[in-house]
């Protein structure tokens, strides 16, 4: 019973957060997939631009023929803003992943959100020209503050279908072709192209499968597209 408590307890504690399943919008309206009618998936990358592993990413894709969409960090756009714009000039689609990533009153204040949306949509459009249309909440957290921002600034809030969970271990070989494998038409994946550090051996490791999770998808006859055409159906 203590432990059906405790274990309640976190339940509550959770909510109270908001919800971290990418699938389950309790609280607003999201995208965690696209349209099944084409045989095309939407690869995204969070947290860069990085000085170290974006162009590297980009080159890789380019080699597979490979479209993808970057939810940048605003502030890394402002320190890296050429390789944002080299991103955007290669075809590649730049989303709002907030201006500082912020994981504390930043994803529970409304307003405070509002602006840090604000800024990384003003640090993208200086660089692409354009007003991004997608938002993804730093550490995909969903609560009613991340929703009423994001309509306030009128960005859609996008999850994922599937993650590579490279944040948080290492994307070898073995978890590219399992990612592949359960990788159906339609469906967002979620990789990392950014990290808080200036070396990374789990970036080292994203780089390093990448080109076997294209390689994988694309033998199971599905190519690699922006979200922006993906949602195109
Ligand atoms: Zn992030």
């Amino acid at each position: 019973m203590a432990t059906a408590l405790v274990a309640g307890g976190g339940v509550l504690a959770g909510m109270a957060a908001g919800v971290f399943h990418p699938r389950v919008m309790l609280f607003g309206p999201g995208i965690w997939r696209g349209p099944t009618t084409r045989p095309v998936v939407a690869l995204t990358f969070d947290d860069g631009p990085h000085p170290h592993y974006t162009a590297r990413i980009a080159d890789i894709l380019h080699a597979h023929g490979a479209r993808a969409t970057f939810f940048c960090v605003g502030r890394e756009v402002e320190r890296h803003a050429g390789l944002a714009r080299a991103l955007h000039a290669a075809g590649h689609q730049l989303a709002n992943h907030t201006w500082r990533h912020g994981t504390g009153a930043d994803l529970f204040v409304a307003s405070r959100l509002e602006a840090d949306l604000r800024r990384c949509q003003e640090s993208l459009f200086s660089v692409t020209g354009e007003r991004p249309r997608y938002y993804r909440p730093a550490v995909g957290v969903r609560n009613p503050a991340v929703h009423q921002a994001a309509r306030q600034a009128g960005l859609t809030v996008v999850t994922w279908t599937h993650a590579a969970r490279d944040g948080a271990w290492a994307f070898t070989a073995r978890r590219a072709r399992a990612l592949a494998a359960r990788t159906r038409a339609g469906h967002i994946l979620t990789l990392h192209d950014g990290s808080p550090h200036a070396r990374s051996a789990l970036r080292e490791q994203t780089v390093e499968s990448l080109p076997l999770l294209l390689t994988e998808l694309r033998a199971r006859g599905l190519g690699t597209v922006t979200l922006r055409e993906l949602l195109a159906g």
